[in-house]
């Protein structure tokens, strides 16, 4: 376990210097280290170090605070009628599940050792961040973006709620908020769905260089993050030194989270559900042909869609 001593001084040091010690480079090659066009940045969520205390998730619900919905009551009419109103405005403090005001949340799982020792282990979980992520090919608006660094995000002054992402996402991982975003101005009389909510792994921050929020208030060190290939290779070095087993180099066709844990993760044991994700083994998604060919239709029409949008947000910050 980290002291508070060793824990300000690593939050302290900088997001470039931090993967210089995952890297094992030089600190002269450490901005080099997370160059964005040379390889993603991956997360390494080593289960077998939670303790379950949740500082990650009320850390993640404080530095994203100013992105969450405000929504506007009444809610107008929902189109179509079948689309359930999902109103999360007033239970702010759940955190047992994903919600629109909580992107990360800690799963209980329940196993048994190889040693036969029944035990309890607390895996944080939220957007997997694939490699090629379905819930941006698929988005119709192009709301649903993938940085060059690799993290998925999903822009809220874009987005119509239409839940196409959490259709496709394998983990059903983004969360509607209705009564929030663009379809108010758009249809108010005909339309109504809100915006989708997921990890945007703390863009923000990393663009400044720092680490995201989870990261830096974890106690136990839980999360590595870097360069895909360090994380990797520190991934297989974990799994190898606990006779552990690795989750998400495959998964989806590959995210950019891995899990490490002492169990393997078919024997877990836990809730899932809406907003509890699973931990199965996943398809690529986007390597099925009707997948790739709705993508390809959608691209430019996504692109399209972007582009309005985008000057529709800034006519109204303008007026
Ligand atoms: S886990 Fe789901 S929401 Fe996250 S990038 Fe993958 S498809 Fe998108
Ligand atoms: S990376 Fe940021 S947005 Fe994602 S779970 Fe961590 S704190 Fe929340
Ligand atoms: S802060 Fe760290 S130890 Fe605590 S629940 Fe989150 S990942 Fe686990």
């Amino acid at each position: 376990m980290s002291s508070p001593i060793s824990r300000r001084h690593f939050l302290k040091t900088s997001f470039f210097a931090a993967g210089t010690a995952i890297a094992g480079t030089s600190t002269a090659k450490a901005a080099s280290t997370f160059d964005a066009d040379k390889e993603p940045l991956v997360t390494l969520i080593d289960i077998s170090r939670c303790i379950g205390c949740e500082e990650c998730v009320y850390a993640c619900q404080d530095a994203n605070a100013h992105k969450f919905a405000d929504p506007k009551k009444p809610f107008p009419k929902m189109y179509p009628d079948r689309v359930p109103v999902e109103d999360w405005s007033d239970r702010r403090n759940v955190t047992d599940r994903l919600t629109p005001y909580n992107w990360l949340y800690i799963q209980y799982a329940s196993a048994t050792t190889k040693e036969g020792e029944k035990i309890t282990l607390t895996i944080p979980r939220r957007c997997m961040h694939c490699q090629n992520p379905p819930c941006v090919k698929l988005c119709p608006w192009g709301a649903a973006k993938q940085e060059k660094n690799g993290l998925s995000r999903i822009d809220s002054q874009i987005c119509l709620g239409g839940s196409k992402c959490k259709k496709a996402c394998p983990w059903d991982i983004p969360q509607r908020q209705t009564g929030t975003g663009l379809y108010l101005d758009l249809l108010p009389a005909f339309a109504g769905n809100g915006v989708m909510y997921k990890c945007d792994r703390c863009y923000q921050k990393i663009e400044k260089g720092e680490q995201p929020a989870c990261i830096e208030a974890c106690p136990e060190d839980v999360q590595t993050i870097g360069k895909r290939s360090d994380i990797i290779k520190k991934a297989k070095d974990l799994a190898k030194e606990m006779d552990g087993y690795i989750y998400g180099l495959d998964e989806n066709g590959g995210t950019n989270t891995i899990y490490v844990s002492p169990v393997p993760f078919d024997q877990l044991v836990y809730d899932t559900g809406e907003g509890k994700p699973h931990m199965h083994p996943v398809e690529d998604t986007m390597a099925a042909g009707s997948n790739l060919a709705i993508a390809m239709v959608i691209a430019p029409i996504a692109g399209a869609a972007a582009a309005v949008g985008k000057y529709y947000r800034q006519m109204k910050e303008e007026a």
